[in-house]
């Protein structure tokens, strides 16, 4: 008897009704794009469930993050991790500017502070940080060092959605910009989408308008804009899942905490995002597969493929190793120690809402005796 393949995720999706009836709407009012009725309900629902009060919601996350580099002005020098999704990077570039790549911290696979430091010059302008996996970054010490070496602090929170500090505020609201995804594999989805969220309404307007061609009004442009606007259609599409998205969280978590309480006594395996912890939203679930483990890392991505399990090796191969990066001076392996050592032991093991008990039992059994 084989069962379906299982894969790393699956996207939720909203009632089938509830977006027909917002289809229907458009249908009627013609509205298809251009910060339509449905993009500025989604805005305010989405702001009202993140708690936060600015939003410019944008086609993709990648688009999201050239917008936000540009409209800092960001052409020299950013300190990013090479342990990310290579959209990170690529956006760098995208905007004119040249990623700098800085070491990792070994446990929370987040970029280090310290690491950051080291690899400030004067060309630096600013550091693209990423809450790899949902966890937050160090944002304190993050934003001492721009504060103090005057640079901009922009976060890739495209695993981020509803993640939320110890004090219980968006952790988007750190920094001088955030970024979510909104792409059919995260969280949650507007098949795709994204967005940013800003400190103010002024920055707000600004990001539209510079992602609406620059456009100020029917005879004035103000500046090199691109097109990054979100349609009716994506936006009904969010608007119609929000209300599902804190059960999905909790089916995440659920899954998650079985996950821990299996594998906590696997030598060799650590699970990587803590698990308990308030305004988590448990996107990944990343073991780290290190010495004590009987087979190495590949070896148990490979052992549960052939059982049709989809473990992803996120992320691997680095940035940094990537042909159009691997020249960088800031891209040697010598200084990049901790975020190899990820790139080569970890396996995020499939987690959603959704995810039959059996195929999780069968994910943890091959994990528990891989030979
Ligand atoms: C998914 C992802 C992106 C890109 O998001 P899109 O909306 O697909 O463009 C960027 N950064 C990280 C870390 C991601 O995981």
């Amino acid at each position: 008897m084989t069962r379906p393949p299982v894969y790393v995720t699956r996207p939720i999706l909203p009632p089938l009704d509830a977006v027909q009836d917002l289809m229907r709407e458009i249908w009627q009012s013609r509205i298809l794009s251009n910060g339509g009725p449905i993009l500025q309900r989604f805005e305010a629902a989405l702001g009202a469930y993140l708690g936060v009060d600015h939003i410019s919601l944008v086609n993709n996350a990648s688009l999201g993050l050239v917008l936000a580099l540009r409209h800092h002005g960001i052409t020299g020098e950013v300190i990013t991790p090479p342990f990310s999704f290579v959209a990170t990077s690529h956006a760098i570039r995208w905007a004119g500017a040249e990623p700098v790549f800085a070491d990792i911290d070994p446990v929370t696979l987040n970029l280090d502070p310290a690491e950051v430091e080291k690899r400030i010059t004067d060309r630096t302008q600013a550091i693209l940080a990423v809450h790899c996996y949902g966890v937050p970054c160090d944002t304190e010490a993050l934003g001492d060092i721009a504060r103090r070496h005057g640079l901009k602090l922009i976060y890739d929170a495209a695993h981020a959605f509803g993640v939320r500090d110890d004090s219980g505020r968006s952790v988007c609201l750190a920094g001088d910009l955030s970024i979510l995804s909104f792409h059919a594999t995260k969280v949650f989805n507007t098949f795709e989408g994204g967005a940013i969220i800003a400190p103010d309404r002024e920055t707000k307007l600004a990001l539209d308008r510079l992602g609406n061609y620059g456009i100020v009004d029917e005879t004035t442009v103000l500046e090199t804009g691109l097109n990054t606007k979100m349609s009716e259609l994506n936006a009904a599409v969010g608007l119609a899942l929000l209300p599902q998205v804190d059960e999905a969280i909790a089916d995440r978590e659920r899954i998650a905490t079985r996950y821990r309480d299996a594998l906590s006594g696997v030598a060799g395996v650590r699970a990587v995002c803590p698990t308990g912890r308030a305004g988590h939203n448990y996107y990944h679930f990343p073991i780290q597969v290190g010495p004590g483990y009987p087979v190495g890392r590949d070896a148990l991505y490979a052992r549960l493929r052939q059982d049709g399990l989809f473990a992803r090796r996120y992320f691997y191969p680095l940035i940094s190793d990537l042909p159009m990066y691997r020249d960088l001076p800031s891209a040697d392996p010598a200084a990049l120690p901790a975020a190899r050592q990820a790139a080569d032991q970890v396996l995020c093991l499939p987690i959603f809402p959704g995810l039959d008990p059996v195929d999780q039992e069968r994910i943890i059994a091959i994990v528990r005796s891989p030979c």
